[in-house]
């Protein structure tokens, strides 16, 4: 008899696994510990529960990125998305979801399959070998037990309960005739380390402006279950430190010394904003030490009054919020399983993506990849073309395992396309391309059998 595959965690990515395993054909062991032992979000011991908002973001999938990871989920027989699209509610181009509905739909069909077998209870420890494959997709809100269980299989660093999470911006929307590329005394041995930073200066007035903002702007705050879980002085939000002091972030994260300014080399910058790649791809730069609780609106009004990105497109918002997520550019393989033990997969929020449709997306990505393993096929992971290779590039190594912060799917994670212009006013054609290589991509994919 076929040894079945576990998997722990019956979420968003845990069900999404459990249905791909359980349709190809292979037995799978579901392990949940709701109701016995709950969480502080979850309300149900339903499958698939979303914790908050309904929606599964943008539908379109020719000109957005989560619109085309739900493609892409669509044509993988993603049972999150068939019951999305069951339960839908009017939400322009987005998809919104009764939830109810949505979760008691998921559940229904995950405890109607033959082949998959539902144990309840908390799995507190990363199980031996003797279990076989096993998944891991326990989310932001993993078990304590669990979560220490890991924290001895991997190291301290490796585990994350906070994401700080600096605002993510497009490369090609930086006004490179202000900004500059240069690391700070031009530290680095190679060219490409020299100039891995780009910077954005500020004249006295510019500085006083900005600290004006960034006081009065509105902020969101900490949940009652969040103050309980104290966060590192080394990720205060920026809106804190100005608030210690106007002049503390030009001591902090803004000092403006060891550079010069191309543009105006006789003119000492009075502060400086540095951005750093986020990628290998060298499309996304992230604003250093830039964590903020500002609300999405208003960090996007005061982070466009810098000088140079006054037009900048964001990838992603900056927060700060409880996660438990690994270190998986260190800790993982392309195949998505921890390293030191190639039993063990990670999938959904834990692994360092975010949001519901992600975190569904990698469940469907492991639980292929572990079919694929226990037939004895050898299968590469999509390419980083597609939405679903893209993330697990990103976060399997084209992200820095030294910064690493949770990331949601965005273009800046795909490779350019050739002979494609740049800029905001291309925008609409360059997605296009990009959509279209992603979905012959995918589907090549799999039709080669994954
Ligand atoms: C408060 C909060 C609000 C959020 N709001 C949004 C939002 O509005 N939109 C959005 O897109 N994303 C949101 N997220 C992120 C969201 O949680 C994820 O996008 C998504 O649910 C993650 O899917 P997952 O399968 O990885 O984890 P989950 O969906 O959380 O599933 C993990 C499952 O594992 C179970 N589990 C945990 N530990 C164990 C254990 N030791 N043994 C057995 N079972 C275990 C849990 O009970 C849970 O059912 C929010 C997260 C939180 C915490």
């Amino acid at each position: 008899m076929t040894k079945p595959i576990h998997i722990i965690g019956g979420g968003m990515a845990g069900s999404e696994a459990a249905w791909q395993i359980a349709t190809a054909g292979l037995p799978v062991i579901l392990h949940e510990m709701r109701p016995n032992v709950e969480t502080f979000a979850h309300q149900t011991q339903d499958f698939a529960e979303l914790v908050c908002s309904n929606s599964f973001r943008s539908d379109d999938h020719e000109a957005n990125a989560v619109g085309l990871l739900h493609w892409e989920m669509r044509a993988a027989n993603s049972l999150i998305m068939e019951m999305g699209d069951e339960h839908a509610l009017p939400a322009g181009s987005a998809l919104a979801v009764d939830r109810d509905a949505f979760s008691a739909g998921v559940s229904k069909r995950i405890l109607a399959h033959e082949n998959i077998t539902i144990e309840r209870g908390e799995i507190s420890e990363i199980p031996s070998d003797d279990w076989g494959q096993t998944i891991i997709a326990t989310g932001p809100l993993t078990s304590q037990s669990l979560a220490n269980s890991i924290l001895e299989n991997t190291d301290q660093a490796s585990l994350a309960f906070f994401d700080a999470i600096a605002p993510i911006i497009h490369a090609d929307s930086i006004d490179m005739s202000k900004a500059w590329m240069q690391s700070r005394y031009d530290k680095g041995d190679t060219e490409e380390e020299r100039t891995a930073y780009l910077n954005c200066p500020m004249d006295e007035q510019q500085y006083n402006d900005f600290i004006d903002a960034l006081l009065a702007a509105e902020k969101t705050e900490f949940k009652d279950w969040e103050k309980d879980t104290p966060y590192f002085d080394g990720c205060l939000p920026i809106e804190v430190m100005a608030e210690r002091g106007r002049e503390t972030l030009r001591w902090g994260p803004m000092k403006p010394v060891g550079l010069t300014n191309p543009h105006q080399p006789g003119i000492k910058a009075h502060a400086v904003v540095q951005l750093r790649r986020d990628n290998a791809l060298g499309t996304l730069f992230n604003i250093v030490g830039f964590q903020t609780k500002m609300k999405y609106g208003e960090q996007t009004r005061v982070l466009r009054t810098i000088p140079g990105l006054e037009e900048a497109e964001f990838a992603r918002l900056g927060g700060i919020h409880r996660n438990t997520f690994i270190n998986s550019p260190l800790l993982l393989d392309d195949q998505m399983r921890l390293k030191s033990r190639p039993n063990i997969r990670f999938a959904g929020q834990i692994t360092g993506v975010e949001g519901y449709v992600e975190s569904a997306a990698m469940g469907l990505l492991a639980g292929r990849l572990a079919v694929a393993q226990a037939q004895g096929r050898d299968i590469e992971t999509p390419r980083n073309t597609t939405a679903m290779g893209a993330l697990i590039t990103h976060i399997t190594g084209g992200a820095d395992a030294k910064t690493f912060q949770p990331m949601n799917v965005n273009f800046g994670l795909f490779p350019p396309v050739e002979n494609i212009k740049g800029g905001r006013r291309n925008r609409k054609e360059r997605y296009k391309a990009y959509t279209d290589r992603a979905k012959a991509d995918w589907s090549d994919w799999l039709q080669q059998g994954a």
